[in-house]
């Protein structure tokens, strides 16, 4: 008599003898999303190409940005002035590696030494999270305290009894939007526990990455509460740094950056920013807002990213509920927006499903990624990545996906 698993070990083989090569790991925008702002290359020529006041961006100067640029990233970021906003390079990634270079060798503002002459320094990395994240504390040492993240954020009860107690930990890292994988949003009451928690390091901050702020799938966006705003309430206006480029809305690779915060903290920033650049790359703010125009213009082009990989993110949603739906053998996200889809298997299963996976040519991201030192302790997470690959791809990966979720939960029985 043919078993359940008998039938999965051959359809195991049967894929394997497609020799797939498919790839589900990055959250790479797809060409055709790239190819939405190709116009942008054609907008600063050799006989038109200054800025909105009519300043000469090939030049060195205009430290913290052009001022239409620092407008568009005021309402962007949602600060209050541009005296709230710096301008930086093409990656915010850039900018907060950078921030906490700073914060070790220097100390933010208000710090009594600098964060790297402590003996120890500590950050909160609410998980799954973002790999990148995680990795900037393991490059400068800091230790990471995993805590939970639940449907509105961060387990608040476990960072405020850590940040409460312990004046080592320096920092929390918070995607706010869309989280980078889980695709959740962080609930009005979560950023107002954030802004007001009682911390014993008198120089904590908040590194708000803000890296998906308008990138909805659906008409109806997800809404986030301000964070500079409960801060400034809070009387805590230093608290956070919040970040966001144009990275995932015009080219991955050659967006433009930037970092808001109260002024006080901008201060610190131009001091530090000061020594390490002239100035910023001012021809390519010019071409993004002579791009975008406003921040309206920003909205529409988001539509036209959202009609391009909605219908991935539906194909990946499709796939899991007709393959795994009922079954008991793993639970999905399904965002309004971002660049992820999070699938938590059983426990124990991650790391199994992702190396047969492998087998059948199908790559997905590591399993324990997104979690601090890549050890996922439930090793339950897969991150999905449905932007860059095509539907007739993502579908196929997704079906293969399932297969190894189903073979591996059998092969356990
Ligand atoms: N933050 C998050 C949460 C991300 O997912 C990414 C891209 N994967 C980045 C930052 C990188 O942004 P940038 O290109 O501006 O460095």
């Amino acid at each position: 008599m043919t078993t359940q698993l008998d039938t999965l070990k051959a359809r195991f083989e049967e894929a394997k003898a497609e020799n797939l090569d498919l790839d589900m790991r990055r959250g790479k925008p797809g060409p055709e999303q790239l190819d939405l702002s190709l116009a942008m290359l054609d907008l600063v020529t050799a006989d038109d190409y200054r800025t909105a006041t009519g300043d000469d961006p090939r030049n060195y100067g205009g430290l913290d940005g052009i001022p239409e640029m620092k407008s568009f990233f005021k309402e962007f970021l949602e600060v209050s002035s541009e005296a709230e906003v710096v301008i930086g390079g093409n990656s915010s990634l850039t900018l907060m590696h950078d921030t906490v270079a700073r914060a070790m060798s220097h100390g933010v503002a208000g710090s009594e030494k600098p964060w790297g002459k402590l003996d120890k320094v500590k950050f909160i990395c609410p998980s799954p999270g973002y790999d990148r994240h995680f990795a900037i504390c393991e490059h400068f040492g800091i230790e990471m305290i995993t805590v939970d993240i639940d449907a509105d954020g961060p387990n608040m009860e476990q960072v405020e009894a850590l940040v409460k107690a312990d004046d080592s930990i320096k920092g929390i890292w918070v995607v706010p939007k869309y989280a980078n994988p889980t695709g959740l949003t962080v609930s009005e009451e979560v950023v107002y526990r954030l802004a007001n928690m009682t911390t014993a390091a008198n120089d904590f901050r908040i590194f708000w990455d803000n890296a998906y702020a308008v990138h909805h799938l659906n008409e109806e966006g997800d809404a986030l509460a301000n964070i500079l705003e409960a801060c400034k309430a809070a009387n805590q206006a230093d608290r956070v740094f919040i970040f966001g480029s144009t990275s995932k809305i015009t080219f991955a690779g050659s967006g433009v950056s930037a970092v808001a915060g109260s002024e006080n903290n901008m201060e610190w920033l131009r001091g530090h920013l000061a020594f390490q650049t002239i100035g910023p790359d001012k021809l390519n703010q010019v071409r993004h807002m002579r791009f975008f125009k406003d921040f309206n213009g920003l909205k529409e082009h988001m539509k036209k990213h959202a009609a391009i990989i909605k219908p991935k993110f539906d194909a990946v949603l499709e796939v899991l509920e007709r393959e795994l739906g009922g079954k008991g053998l793993a639970n999905w996200t399904n965002p309004n927006g971002g660049y992820f889809i999070s699938l938590d298997l059983n426990e124990g299963q991650a790391k199994k499903v992702v190396a047969l996976a492998n087998e059948l040519g199908v790559k997905l991201t590591g399993a324990g990624a997104t979690f601090p030192y890549k050890n996922d302790p439930k090793d339950s997470n897969i991150r999905l990545a449905p932007t860059y690959p095509s539907i007739e791809e993502i579908k196929k990966a997704m079906e293969v996906v399932c297969l190894c979720v189903e073979l591996a939960a059998s092969s356990e029985a």
